[in-house]
């Protein structure tokens, strides 16, 4: 699977846990699961879906 989804201007961002994104909201790009960051300095966690590293903020 390639990584270049860009749909218009929409260009989404990809982070692995240990990032520090800022807060936001994240999707897991293996299993859809969302997170919550509420703080800039939270470190995004594996996924506890799935324990995948890849997140998309959404
Ligand atoms: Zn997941």
């Amino acid at each position: 699977m390639l990584n270049s989804t860009f749909k218009g201007k929409e260009t989404r961002l990809m982070f692995k846990s240990g990032d520090k994104p800022g807060a936001g909201r994240y999707k897991c790009q293996t299993c859809g699961d969302i997170i919550y960051l509420f703080k800039n300095s939270d470190i995004l966690p594996s996924c506890p879906e799935c324990k995948a590293a890849c997140w998309v903020n959404c």
